[in-house]
């Protein structure tokens, strides 16, 4: 038994196997059981010939233009992949240490990267670049389908305790609580936000270890015992039923889910709709026990993730598509279905979204007509993603109208489908106004607006640190088109990641938002905060954060300004 002492945050022990999470490098350390191990190797396997493939085609397509010697940097890299050194070591690693595949790649390469520091010959020792570049393309194939801490942590089969450096509250607010029971992180104080929010939640938890990270295994039994502000290593038996007394006590799980839908109301009654986020049928019922009013996104190209994301590749039939369409809007009947389209990234460099099933007109309208199709058994609304003009939509809405024709339905039922477009990109935002003519609705998806705008690739964890939601220009594009939408008419809702951070949440109702969308996981909680706030408090602080010039004093105002969780 050993222990680490940090700041208890919030009350309660609780013991369970330990998964790390190193946030700022984007990658999550677990144990694997042994029945998973193969699997997880070939998720390495799949990975690696991924990473081939897409290496061979950029070098392809750099020798054709900027000649052999260019070219050559990617036949190095493609070299390095083969290299035993490298992707098997990264698979010897799980086969002996049980460890996940990501973890395993991220290890190998740092460990790797380790030795060329120590290489005299500058050459040689700027190769290490070429490395890293291979890594985050590695670990970039590996996530695929799994882009999140959140969808990650799905994959864990037993109840846990998380072990992060850092954990941000819109992560945080997004974890599945029933599944992990506490946290103890590296950084933080008391006020951290994520502190707060575990008290909400009735999570124990510890902060401020420093390197609990670095001393925890993954799979080692752990307990956090908030009360104390410690963390546990293989708990003696007499800890791990204290903290069992605490996980059986009867209280309602964390989380407080199994809510009945409906809007959420500010203690001075305003109405705020939440919506769910989700990527694939089987969320709806998350959706439907966290109370959400109706799904607000549907990410629907999550059907074509069969292996490789690629089009052409388990482009799922009209027929299929239909089915699973038909079912996901008879299971949340009464509430609307938001079906995005497409959002395919086929090659990066902007290819994309509504750009891309333009370009792909079968695929579109077997996907449209089977929309159509089945708007006939609920309430459906089509949103195109990756609007960038109004001609695109335009063109859009033609197709949909010549599939509706084909599958009898009429203009009048057409009608009915409300037809929305993502605000997603700046072009798009700053010309909400001309775009809200054309649309229903619209939905500001603040991640890709995040990063059009302030130019950070939000895949890369290299650049994460500049990956800012409170940036005064995203809150001045976001305030832009909610006043399109109002002009027109027309609903709006954000549907980003940012909405599931309480604070930031509240003040974009302060901002004037009313409808939002966000993973199942953040609903309880965001209504429980939104019932604890008035509105004009909040368009107080709004006023005042919309007036600031950095991020630093926007969030020192939201902490100031914004209590939550108070009641726990
Ligand atoms: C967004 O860009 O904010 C969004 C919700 O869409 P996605 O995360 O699927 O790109
Ligand atoms: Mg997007």
């Amino acid at each position: 038994m050993q222990r680490l002492t940090g700041i208890g945050a919030s009350p309660g022990v609780v013991a369970g196997r330990a998964v790390v999470l190193m946030q700022r490098e984007q990658v999550l350390r677990y144990r694997v059981p042994a029945a998973r191990v193969e699997k997880e190797i070939a998720r390495i396997n799949a990975s690696r010939d991924l990473t081939r493939h897409q290496l061979a085609e950029i070098r392809n397509s750099v020798n054709q233009r900027h000649g052999a010697d260019l070219a050559s940097i990617f036949d190095a890299q493609l070299l390095m992949l083969d290299d035993r050194k490298l992707v098997q070591r990264a698979a010897d690693m799980v086969r002996d240490q049980h460890v996940n595949a990501a973890w395993a790649v991220h290890r190998t390469f740092e460990e790797l990267s380790g030795v060329f520091d120590d290489i005299a010959d500058e050459y040689l020792r700027e190769r290490k670049g070429d490395i890293a570049d291979l890594a985050g393309r590695l670990k970039m194939n590996l996530r695929r389908g799994a882009a999140t801490p959140r969808e990650l942590m799905r994959e864990l089969d037993e109840a846990s305790v998380l072990i992060a450096d850092e954990l941000p509250p819109s992560i945080a607010a997004q974890i599945d609580w029933t599944k992990v029971r506490g946290f103890a992180t590296d950084a933080g104080s008391r006020t951290y936000h994520t502190a707060i929010l575990a008290r909400s939640l009735g999570v124990p938890a510890v902060v401020g270890l420093q390197h609990a990270t670095s001393v925890v295994q993954p799979g080692q039994a752990v307990a956090v015992d908030g009360d104390n502000g410690e963390l546990i290593l293989d708990p003696s038996e007499e800890i791990v039923t204290r903290a069992r007394v605490h996980v059986d006590d009867g209280a309602p799980p964390p989380g407080a889910q199994g809510e009945a839908p409906g809007p959420a109301v500010t203690i001075d009654g305003l109405q705020l709709r939440l919506d769910a986020n989700i990527e694939f049928p089987d969320d709806l019922a998350a959706a439907r026990y966290a109370g959400a009013e109706g799904i607000g996104l549907y990410r629907s190209e999550f059907l074509l993730m069969g292996g490789v994301r690629s089009w052409g590749v388990a482009t799922a039939d009209e027929e299929e598509q239909y089915g699973i369409y038909r079912q996901m809007l008879e299971g949340m009947a009464p509430g609307p279905v938001t079906i995005r389209t497409f959002d395919m990234d086929k090659e990066g460099g902007g290819m994309r979204g509504l750009r891309l099933s333009l370009l792909k007109p079968d695929i579109f309208r077997r996907q449209l007509r089977a929309l159509l199709r089945a708007s006939r058994h609920g309430s459906l609304r089509i949103l195109f993603p990756f609007v960038t003009d109004v001609q695109e939509l335009q063109q859009a809405r033609q197709l949909l109208k010549s599939a509706a024709a084909e599958v009898g339905l009429s203009d009048d039922d057409l009608a009915k489908v409300p037809v929305g477009a993502m605000i997603e990109v700046p072009a798009a935002a700053y010309t909400a106004d001309l775009i809200a003519r054309e649309a229903n609705f619209l939905t500001i998806g603040t991640n890709d607006l995040i990063q059009y705008s302030l130019a950070v690739d939000r895949s890369d964890a290299r650049v994460s640190q500049l990956y800012k939601p409170l940036h005064p220009a995203i809150l001045r594009m976001v305030v832009m088109v909610r006043r399109a939408a109002s002009r027109a008419k027309i609903p709006v809702s954000l549907c980003g990641e940012m909405a599931s951070d309480p604070l930031v949440l509240a003040l974009l109702v302060g901002l004037g938002l009313r409808e939002f969308s966000m993973t199942p996981a953040a609903i309880p909680l965001a209504r429980r905060l939104l019932q604890e706030m008035r509105s004009d408090d909040l368009r107080a602080v709004a006023r005042r954060v919309f007036r600031m010039s950095t991020v630093e004093e926007i969030e020192a105002e939201l902490e100031r300004n914004i209590v939550v969780g108070q009641r726990g």
